[in-house]
């Protein structure tokens, strides 16, 4: 009786950890924080300056003492400490927006599967440091899985792609437990890179980053559209310095595109090659679901079905899977108990 009326004055909630972006959701309140995974810091004195949408908004825009860099970019924690700052600042502004009355919420972090145990534990301490009272981890590609409603405790197999900006995790789950996993370093970061790349060598301009993205997102794919895509690329030219626009099609990104295209179905192949053959029957039958934002990537879907010969699925609204299966954990923990990894380490006592 008193836990209950305990939990339902804490706003218990679930982050989505992203390479690209975080996301918070507070149980009973839905999705309330969604910011890039951004953080901006002045070199010379160590503080940190923003955090989130307004540090992106200084990425490539700021005097060289102070660097926008993204803590999680190779999906791996490569900044510890700015990884744990950023957590820190999203669990209170989560707090505020919330207005929680009970302060000391339970969380559930989605975090890359493949995660060292000092990664975890860093993670898991910073969400405590931050003022959760429980913290429970998930890997993504199980949380990706929730949040598409897929059975991942019944004993049938299921395949999950969740497509982010620094990394890509294939997966199949089953009875609870992820059974074949492979992470790689081919995702949206990748895809706008290509495209830097296509621009540098075919048509001698320099493109920014969120230019490529732009390019990416308006007229990118993976697979030969119906209708013909346009988009004026501005950027520089690399010989005269000056602004330069040239027109693009789809075709020509799609073909920018291709080799990480390639990659990624390799992989996806490979994960059905080492999935045990009963689990294959069912992915057979099931299809595989893509999730995070380059599931969005035209023809993405068609493309797997047609080289994997099995169905594919896109997950509803792929960007917030993860954090949404992070919500649905929160809903039960004792439930899916067994679908989180426990941290082999003792938070000292307080
Ligand atoms: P992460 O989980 O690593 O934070 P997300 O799942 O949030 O990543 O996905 C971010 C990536 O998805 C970015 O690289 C972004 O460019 C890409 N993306 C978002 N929308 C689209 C789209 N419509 N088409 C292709 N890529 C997209
Ligand atoms: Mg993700």
């Amino acid at each position: 009786m008193i836990g209950k009326i305990f939990s339902s004055l804490t706003k218990d909630i679930g982050i989505d950890l992203g390479t690209a972006n975080t996301l918070v959701y507070v149980k009973g309140r839905g999705i309330i924080i969604n910011e890039p995974s951004v953080i901006a810091i002045n070199q010379k004195t160590g503080q940190i300056l923003a955090i989130g949408n307004e540090a992106k908004k200084m990425v490539g825009r700021t005097p060289s003492h102070i660097v926008a860099t993204r803590p999680l970019v190779e999906g791996v924690i490569s900044d510890f400490e700015a990884t744990e700052q950023m957590l820190r600042y999203f669990i209170n502004k989560a707090y505020e927006k919330s207005w929680a009355i009970m302060p000391r919420p339970r969380v559930v972090v989605g975090i890359p599967s493949g995660c060292t145990e000092v990664e975890k534990r860093a993670v898991e301490d910073a969400a405590r440091s931050a003022g959760a009272r429980e913290v429970y981890l998930v890997e993504e590609p199980m949380a990706a899985s929730i949040g598409a409603r897929l059975p991942v405790q019944e004993a049938v197999g299921n395949m999950i792609v969740d497509i982010g900006g620094g990394t890509s995790e294939v997966a199949v789950i089953s009875l609870g437990g992820i059974v074949v996993c492979r992470s790689l370093r081919i995702a949206g970061d990748k895809m706008n890179n290509d495209i830097i790349q296509y621009a540098r060598d075919e048509h001698k301009m320099l493109l920014g980053e969120k230019t490529a993205e732009d390019i990416k997102i308006s007229i990118g794919s993976a697979y030969p559209q119906d209708e013909k895509l346009e988009f004026m690329m501005r950027g520089r030219d690399l010989i005269s310095g000056l602004p330069k626009e040239v027109l693009l099609n789809d075709t020509q990104v799609r073909h920018a595109l291709s080799r990480s295209v390639k990659t990624l179905l390799r992989s996806i192949k490979d994960t059905v090659e080492e999935t045990p053959p009963e689990l294959i029957t069912d992915l057979m039958e099931r299809g595989i679901v893509l999730a995070g934002g380059g599931a969005l990537l035209r023809g993405l879907d068609k493309l797997i079905a047609e080289e994997t010969t099995m169905p594919v699925k896109i997950a509803e609204d792929p960007l917030t899977a993860v954090v949404r299966g992070c919500g649905i954990v929160l809903e039960d923990v004792d439930a899916l108990k067994e679908v989180l990894i426990s941290t082999q380490y003792d938070a000292p006592p307080r």
